[in-house]
């Protein structure tokens, strides 16, 4: 079968100390995750059921993949990863098939992280404007892996969106994606753990070192993490631009940095 060599399998190469900051978040997703493969029997104790599905849900560039692949790192974990609009353009017309495969393959590599990320382009609400014939019947066959997903089978699905809202209330049901985290913006914590992390490797001009980290932590409220990173980059870019000897970032090109790189994802939270 043709599908299946295209599921590409993963040894993620991300770990947790490569995510700034979220500590709080990163404990709720290890022990969702991560407890059910390594105490099983703290589980039947208490007879209860690890989540088959976590939905990790925020707007875009705020670490929702890093999380995923630093946990199938850490867990040791095979890592599946696709993308909902994927499966509807690289398998015109066989988009059902692949989600049969897609698990398939997953439950013979378990245990199993399956990363499914922009689950609205599949989850979208039946009947609403972005869901058609061929959507609603991938959807219905994604619930069905889901339901068929043995508490034994050691494959777990973390879902991404952007979009919570869209996403057809089936796929929220008890036993499917019943954990939602919230993976928001950076608070003020975190802006400072990924600027750190990112500027590891630059010298600034001020003495006391830490004040061109606190100005940016000052000025960035609303940016994502990724568009910290950027920040961080197109810094660099002015300093070398100026002088492509320069051993030292200055303020001036983080405030030029800082217009350059406006933040978008404050006023997506808007729309
Ligand atoms: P999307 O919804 O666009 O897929 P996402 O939430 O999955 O976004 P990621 O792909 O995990 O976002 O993050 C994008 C990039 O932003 C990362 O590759 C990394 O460079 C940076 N980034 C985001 N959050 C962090 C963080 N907490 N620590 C370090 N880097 C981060």
């Amino acid at each position: 079968p043709t599908g299946i060599r295209q599921f590409i399998l993963e040894v993620p190469s991300v770990s947790w100390a490569d995510i700034g900051g979220n500590e709080e978040l990163k404990l709720e997703i290890q022990q969702a995750v991560i407890w059910p493969q390594k105490h099983p029997e703290a589980f039947e104790r208490f007879g209860i059921d690890p989540p088959a599905g976590i939905l990790l849900y925020g707007p875009p560039g705020c670490s929702k993949t890093l999380i995923a692949r630093a946990l199938a790192n850490e867990a040791k974990m095979n890592f599946l990863a696709v993308k909902g609009p994927e499966l509807f353009s690289k398998w015109v017309g066989d988009s059902e098939k692949a989600i049969r495969e897609l698990f398939s393959r997953a439950r013979q590599v378990a245990p199993t992280i399956v990363f499914f990320d922009e689950i609205d382009a599949v989850g979208a609400s039946r009947g609403s404007e972005k869901s058609s014939g061929v959507s609603d019947r991938v959807l219905a066959q994604l619930l069905t892996e889901l339901d068929g997903l043995e508490k034994t089978s050691r494959v777990i699905l973390l879902a991404a969106t952007n979009r919570p809202d869209q996403l057809d209330s089936a796929l929220l049901r008890p036993g499917r994606l019943d954990r939602a985290i919230h993976v928001g913006l950076p608070c003020e914590a975190t802006r400072r753990a990924i600027l750190q992390m990112r500027t590891r490797r630059m010298r600034f001009e001020d003495s006391a070192s830490s004040s061109t980290i606190d100005m940016l932590v000052e000025r960035t409220s609303g940016y994502s993490g990724a568009e910290l990173v950027a920040v961080c980059r197109t810094a660099a870019m002015f300093a070398m631009r100026e002088n492509i000897e320069a051993t030292i970032v200055k303020w001036t090109h983080f405030e030029a940095a800082l217009l350059a790189v406006v933040s978008r994802t404050e006023a997506y939270l808007l729309e």
